[in-house]
């Protein structure tokens, strides 16, 4: 039933809790789902980019305990390590985030991570058969490289959180997975259903039940030996309690996080980085300004303050999930990116990653917590 008293998440914060950085649009692999629609080609972010940046970052790293920079690419280590050194020298009291596919990980770039304090999250989604998708330009499976890159991460004893995708969620998947990561010696483990975005337009409309059946499993699975962070689940969890406790609408933030994506020439888009490098006649690129021209504060300060554009209608598309759906308190909206290629336009309520990723999600858990 909605819940009326549902007060969380209004409008758009100026300062955001982290920024993701595009070195690269390269992506040395070619996985049959990525929603990037230039990793083929080399376009590098050069350094006055990341000055600029870092002009806006300081002061807000400054200010709180825990700021991140997250590398992201195309493949952010296909930029090599002296560019990336590069990149990264202007910020200052920042933690330094790599989400990368492992696969160039080697003594070398151990060394770099470890002497740059950089966390690294990998892209794998199980074993070998599950991680099939994922493949060079060649469409030759990567799996045997990315085990190289976590070989090497474990030599040198540099932890790692692991995102992985699932493309068939079902029953029967989930422990499997579960029992892999454990293996594989992630401390943190995400899991994104495979969503239709960016230039990956395969159907993901997924029986329901299977899907619900997938979460459900992989609460329990978890519960058994809960050693890894488990994303999607702690979270669900976390909501249900809060539930039963009453406080369910103090959890989500007060406003979004707007998530500044700054792609290579320093263009900035707003809280959907998968919007990058894409345009549409009625909402132009996507981009709120660029860090060459403005710097980054103000750029936020202005679409807080004022949201218009596709901003402006995403916006009204979350006040109508508000209005409409049960889920609202522990989704806050979703995501716009999946909004746009999903309708074509950001004002729309329910998609398929919100139900694989959300709705079932959280039946799934509390399907588990029912029957035990
Ligand atoms: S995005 Fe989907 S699950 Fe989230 S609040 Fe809107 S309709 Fe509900």
């Amino acid at each position: 039933m909605p819940s009326p008293f549902w007060t969380g998440m209004r409008g758009i914060s100026a300062v955001p809790s982290y920024v993701i950085m595009q070195p690269t649009t390269l992506c040395n692999l070619d996985c049959r789902y990525c929603y990037l629609p230039l990793r083929a080609s080399d376009r590098r972010m050069p350094v006055p980019v990341a000055e600029a940046v870092a002009a806006s970052v300081n002061p807000w790293a400054a200010a709180t305990e825990r700021f991140s920079v997250v590398w992201h690419g195309g493949e952010p280590t296909s930029a090599g390590r002296a560019d990336l050194a590069a990149l990264m020298a202007p910020f200052e009291g920042v933690e330094h985030h790599v989400q990368t596919n492992a696969t160039l990980i080697d003594d070398a770039w151990c060394e770099f991570l470890a002497g740059h304090g950089v966390k690294v999250g990998l892209s794998v989604d199980g074993p070998a058969e599950l991680t099939a998708q994922r493949v060079g330009r060649g469409g030759r499976p990567a799996y045997d490289q990315i085990m190289r890159g976590v070989a090497a991460l474990r030599r040198h004893g540099i932890p790692f959180a692991a995102l992985c995708v699932v493309s068939d969620p079902r029953p029967g998947l989930a422990a499997r997975l579960y029992d892999y990561f454990l293996e594989l010696g992630c401390y943190a483990l995400g899991i994104n259903v495979e969503e239709r975005e960016g230039v990956n337009v395969r159907d993901t409309c997924f029986p329901g039940e299977a899907v619900q059946a997938f979460w459900a499993e992989l609460t329990g699975a978890w519960r058994a030996d809960p050693r890894i962070e488990l994303r999607e689940v702690e979270w669900a969890l976390r909501y249900a309690g809060a539930t039963l406790a009453g406080t369910e609408d103090s959890l989500l933030p007060r406003q979004l996080d707007p998530i500044p994506a700054v792609g290579h020439d320093g263009g900035v888009v707003l809280l959907s980085p998968e919007l990058a490098g894409f345009s549409d006649p009625r909402y132009g690129d996507f981009a709120s300004g660029n860090v060459l021209e403005r710097p980054l504060h103000e750029i936020l300060s202005e679409v807080a303050g004022r949201p218009t554009g596709w901003i402006g209608e995403y916006l009204t598309g979350v006040e109508a999930c508000r209005a409409a759906c049960p889920y609202f308190g522990f989704c806050g909206g979703a995501h716009a990116a999946n909004r746009y290629f999903e309708h074509g336009r950001f004002d729309g309520t329910e998609t398929d990653h919100c139900r694989n990723s959300k709705i079932r999600l959280l039946e799934g858990v509390l399907d588990y917590a029912r029957t035990h």
